[in-house]
């Protein structure tokens, strides 16, 4: 059985815990391969290894760290598609959803190439005589991500190119459940010529997130993953000094008013709704049909599921693989099992998919109908193929359907009335808002970040946001004397000691 071990000081590390879990493989429902749990010294020697790295790295020029960048996207390039496989091989999501999410990954690591230009500082020359002001934003040291299953290289790609860039040195704690592409990212950016120590990744649980929590020499924590773990992380993190993003679940509704396209407005539900199973925090889980076009639209959705291709990542043509594991499958069709005592209308039941009757976690498509706002179906965030459909008569309902929930992550309208798309984008409780889009993840140069329960912190992740929270302020004020009159022929100025800025005021 194939052992997954740590990465620490620029090579493999096997565990030395004795503590390991299972690597599930999602289309067969068998055992792949077993991941090492690191205790608390494993994470202490990753976070030395880092803290070792980090003075170095930071006083490495800029150019020459975005250099190291540039080769990583090269390689990561080159190896798009045996990283795909991996990621296919240990999630089970599609070909091409896999190479979609290195295609995402690739757009994060080109926005921290150019971090020359995004780094830039701010200069104030003169704000009292002879004093000039000039602010920079230094690395914080060694800074930690901890990364959900289900995007195992997108995630960690959010995190580490932005990091790195700004001068820190990484310590990565990925799902324990798909560890494999963590070693292969980490692998090739050791070729790419990172220094040894400046990414380390610790394969781990509970038990290496709570080391690293408390460890007093990781200076920063990013999480992304569910909401109770993420409202913990910040508050544990917080409570020891350290500064915290949390990126927690999500519920993401898709408005649907009455004058939308209806084939188009179906195609995108069905694509946001079924696309990676559901296992996408940005996936859309709840439409709000408004008016008369519920009618057609949940007809339009129905003729779809059936042709939805399911089978495995390496099957070619799948477009919906397997869940994640077989306890998470079970879960996600309480849902559906549950919706008519809850007043739903099961219209399309996945359960009895001809796919769902095979080895391994497979799910088939569910629709669920009259979703009563407020149910468990309308509320609770169900991560699976489950699509659940609220009707409404109005604007205004459809509004306060979609501000009842406790998540903000995304949130979708379909419609060709400008106004009212631009109504809905102002007012909605969303962090990243779609018109006529159902994913609206933003691209690499903007940052990524929900409201409410889906996030913890003041920064979202990646883009401009990434930078400052990879960096910290510093404000250096110089005076220099006039030169003396002998050497520069001019007259002596009286000096003046007070506040900068001050220009001699009272
Ligand atoms: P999860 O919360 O179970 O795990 C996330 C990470 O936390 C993993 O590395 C895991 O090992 C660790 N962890 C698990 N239990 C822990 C505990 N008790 N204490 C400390 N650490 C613990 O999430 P998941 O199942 O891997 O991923 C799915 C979830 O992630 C969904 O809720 C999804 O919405 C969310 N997600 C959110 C975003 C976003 O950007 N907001 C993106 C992707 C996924």
């Amino acid at each position: 059985m194939e052992r997954i071990g740590h990465w620490i000081d620029g090579r493999l590390a096997p565990g030395r815990s004795g503590r390991t879990a299972s690597v599930w493989d999602p289309t067969t429902g068998q055992q792949q391969a077993e991941v090492d749990l690191a205790d608390a010294d494993v994470v202490d020697a990753a976070v030395a290894s880092a803290g070792q790295a980090a003075a170095g790295w930071a006083d490495t020029p800029l150019g020459a760290r975005t250099s190291v960048l540039f080769a990583f996207r090269e390689l990561l390039a080159a190896n798009r598609k045996a990283l795909a496989e991996v990621v296919s091989r240990e999630h089970g999501k599609t070909a091409a959803d896999a190479d979609g999410e290195i295609a995402r990954a690739l757009d994060n690591v080109e926005f921290a190439c150019g971090l020359t230009s995004h780094l830039e500082g701010r200069y104030t020359e003169g704000v009292s005589r002879g004093i000039d002001v000039h602010a920079v934003r230094a690395p914080l040291g060694v800074v930690a991500g901890i990364t959900p299953f289900n995007f195992p290289a997108m995630v960690p790609m959010w995190m580490i190119p932005t990091a790195l860039a700004c001068g820190n040195a990484f310590v990565l704690k990925p799902s324990e459940r798909d560890p494999s592409a963590s070693l292969l990212l980490a692998d090739l950016l050791r070729q790419a010529g990172l220094p040894d120590g400046v990414l380390n990744v610790v394969q781990g649980d509970r038990i290496a997130v709570e080391r690293l929590l408390e460890h007093p020499d990781v200076q920063a924590i990013s999480f992304v993953g569910s909401t109770e773990i993420a409202r913990h992380i910040y508050a544990t993190g917080a409570a020891h000094g350290k500064r915290v993003q949390a990126l927690g679940g999500a519920k993401n509704h898709m408005v649907v008013l009455p004058d939308a396209d209806v084939a188009a407005a179906a195609d995108a539900a069905v694509s946001a709704g079924y696309g990676s199973a559901g296992e996408r925090c940005m996936s859309v889980s709840v439409v709000v049909a408004v008016g008369e076009v519920a009618e057609p639209l949940v007809e339009a959705i129905a003729e779809r599921l059936p042709g939805i291709e399911i089978g495995t990542g390496t099957g070619g043509a799948a477009e919906m693989g397997p869940l994640i594991t077989a306890a998470h499958r079970d879960r996600v069709a309480s849902y559906v099992e549950d919706a008519p005592g809850e007043g739903a209308q099961v219209r399309v039941d996945g359960r009895s998919a001809p796919a769902a009757s095979r080895p391994g976690f497979y799910l088939g498509a569910s629709l669920l109908d009259h979703v009563r706002p407020g149910s468990r179906a309308h509320t609770e965030e169900i991560f699976g193929p489950v699509l659940s459909v609220v009707r409404v008569d109005t604007y205004d309902e459809a509004m306060a359907v979609v501000d009842a929930t406790p998540y903000g992550n995304g949130a979708a309208i379909f419609t060709r009335d400008g106004g009212l798309a631009r109504r809905f984008s102002r007012a909605v409780q969303a962090g990243m808002v779609g018109v006529n889009v159902p994913i609206p993840v933003p691209v690499a140069s903007h940052s990524f970040g929900g409201w409410k329960g889906s996030l913890f912190g003041d920064l979202h992740v990646y883009g401009p946001d990434g930078i400052r929270f990879y960096t910290r302020g510093k404000v250096v004020t110089s005076r220099w004397p006039e030169p003396r009159p002998e050497t520069a022929g001019l007259p002596a100025h009286e000096l003046d000691l007070g506040f900068p800025g001050s220009g001699g005021r009272a």
